[in-house]
């Protein structure tokens, strides 16, 4: 967001001078037990002719459209002289005023009852904003500083990255303003200051609305202060927030989704649970992952998509890298704080690789391809069904384990780290703000290795094409035992079964190359018989797949769309890939694997 940070800087310059161009919220939560919130927009200078305001389709950190603007409704408008005037609906998220004078009033009222990182949540507790999903714009005022007010119950505070002053909370230009959500509540809130090596001190700071004892607060945030310096270790350095100021604005309630969401000077954290104890696991992973982003995407930004477009899908060939190499970081970052262990981490590793290589879809398209089909996936809702089952693999766990393999690579090759390119990457084009083409990221890495030729093969072989490397051998560097532990096992495909009228229903679609998809047997189709075995449960089958083999032959009678089919169902080895270490593999550990697994895995922070 270079430019807009820029521009950011050039507004505040001249803003005392125009400092009545400013557009002007105000918000009220009067019916916030209906999920209701009262919106006014007051705009000051509005362009002669025609005027339109809209609902953003889409949220910075999201690539699929959203549809906002079917939340917001009861839309008027009023001349400064208060009268009433004519605002038409367009398109669905678009409105027009006709005819008007320079000073226009616009309200709406808002609904809202999702608490995540890209929807809106009103209730009796909060409002949790995020912007997009609650803010009406003007297309051709969105250089126009902004400033918001909110009259609210006497026991809320305000938390954003928006700027106070004067009672308001303001953003230089729309493009800031759609990056700073917002939470409204009884929050409680810490900070601690941070020391760059070149001297400069900012303020980070938990905001955290939910239950939680003194004892789980503190736990919780010694160890939010553990992973910041896992990850400014990886890069020498904390990015230079706005205001000098970052903040994690934390909400942990009941029936809340889980979600995560990045921005420039804060992250939004979600999870549902009855207080800070309970949920304490899964808040830091997201912690790990979301701060991670500060500099990769934040500042370490692909030029797919910057500027960010709020009227439609943001495609973008660079998520295996944004996404999938910050969720490398985030599992490494808890590791080497020591929130988790070694063991897990591994763990992790090895359930993201089954997913992978044993995934259609990751065995024949690329890293790229899989970035650019967030546009449909990334909580993009459509009620067909769709094939990601067999032509998608999650660009988060894909670019995880790619990113493992350059580790792995660079460490044993090199004598090089992924530390030593990311600390390159930030120097280039994070710190700099100078947004990445995919060839930059190939050209760093030839410079980091010296070696043109390495980037070359590995963008060529992992990146632009679906390749994947040897992750037995590279495991077996850092004492690791890549294994099939079921190998023996007769297997026919993973699927969800459901029970339906006493009949075992296949619920999820069949892979493809499984025992299940070459046998013609598919989503819907409810196995009745496997040879002389009837079925009436999923634990049936289960207990006859027990007493088979990989490689028989199995007589599989199912009813296909009301009328009963047989075929042969040949059984394979079942493909699940783990990955245990040496000494539970009952294998040596030597002094070189000891020190390759210090050099990768233990605190950075400390060293
Ligand atoms: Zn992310």
């Amino acid at each position: 967001m270079k430019k807009f940070y820029l521009l950011a800087l050039f507004v505040s310059a001249t803003q005392i001078l125009f400092a009545q161009n400013e557009i002007e919220y105000t918000l009220s939560f009067e019916n916030a037990a209906h999920h209701e919130a009262f919106i006014s927009m007051t705009i000051p200078k509005v362009p002669a002719g025609a005027f339109l305001l809209r609902m953003s389709r889409s949220s910075p950190g999201r690539y699929a459209t959203h549809e906002f603007g079917k939340n917001v409704y009861d839309i008027h408008a009023y001349n400064q002289d208060g009268a009433e005037i004519d605002i038409h609906q367009i398109e669905g998220d678009v409105y027009e005023i006709p005819k008007h004078q320079e000073k226009i009033k616009v309200t709406y009222i808002l609904y809202g009852n999702l608490v995540d990182g890209t929807y809106a949540a009103i209730d009796t507790r909060h409002a949790h904003l995020n912007i997009p999903a609650s803010f009406m714009w003007a297309p051709t005022m969105q250089q126009t500083p902004i400033k918001v007010k909110f009259i609210l119950p006497d026991s809320w505070k305000v938390a954003t990255q928006l700027k106070p002053e004067n009672g308001f909370y303001k953003a230089p230009n729309l493009q800031y303003f759609m990056d700073s959500p917002i939470e409204l509540s009884n929050y409680r809130t810490s900070a601690w200051e941070v020391t760059n090596p070149d001297g400069l001190k900012q303020s980070l700071g938990i905001v955290f609305h939910g239950e939680n004892s003194d004892l789980a607060y503190a736990d919780f945030e010694s160890k939010v202060k553990e992973i910041v310096k896992e990850e400014q270790a990886v890069y020498g350095e904390l990015p230079k927030y706005d205001h000098g100021q970052y903040r994690f604005l934390i909400d942990v309630l009941s029936a809340n989704n889980g979600d995560g969401m990045e921005h420039r000077n804060s992250t939004i954290i979600t999870n549902s649970g009855e207080n800070l104890d309970q949920s304490e696991d899964d808040v830091l992973s997201t912690v790990a992952h979301e701060y991670f982003h500060s500099w990769n995407v934040e500042r370490i930004r692909p030029k797919t998509i910057e500027p960010f477009n709020f009227e439609k899908a943001n495609m973008s060939d660079g998520l295996w890298f944004a996404e999938g190499f910050t969720q490398y970081y985030g599992n490494l970052a808890l590791e080497r704080a020591g929130i988790k262990t070694m063991k897990e981490f591994i763990t992790t590793q090895g359930a993201y690789l089954n997913s992978v290589l044993n995934s259609p879809g990751a065995n024949k398209y690329s890293p790229i391809f899989m970035s650019q089909r967030a546009v449909f996936v990334d909580a993009g809702v459509a009620i067909d069904q769709n094939n990601n089952s067999n032509i998608f693999s999650s660009y988060y766990i894909y670019g995880d384990i790619t990113a493992l393999a350059l580790d792995l690579t660079l460490r044993h090759q090199f004598g090089l780290s992924l530390d030593d390119y990311m600390r390159a990457v930030w120097k280039a084009h994070g710190k700099t703000e100078i947004a990445y083409h995919i060839e930059d990221l190939e050209k760093i890495l030839g410079e980091v290795t010296r070696s043109a030729d390495f980037a070359k093969d590995f963008f060529k072989r992992y990146i632009y094409d679906a390749e994947k490397a040897d992750y037995e051998k590279l495991f077996e560097n850092a004492g690791f035992i890549f294994q099939r532990a079921k190998a023996n096992e007769a297997w026919m495909g993973d699927v969800r079964l459901k029970n339906e009228d006493g009949k075992v229903v296949i619920s999820s679609a069949a892979i493809k190359g499984t025992p299940l998809y070459i046998a013609g047997l598919d989503a819907g189709d409810a196995i009745t018989q496997l040879n002389d075995t009837k079925i009436t449960s999923a634990k049936d089958i289960s207990e006859f797949l027990k007493s088979q083999k990989p490689g028989d032959i199995v007589k599989v009678s199912y009813e296909h769309y009301g009328a009963i089919s047989t075929a042969n169902l040949k059984l394979n080895n079942n493909p699940t890939i783990n990955v245990i270490s040496f000494e539970d593999g009952g294998k040596e550990i030597t002094p070189l694997i000891e020190k390759f697994r210090k050099d990768w895995l233990s605190s950075k922070a400390k060293d």
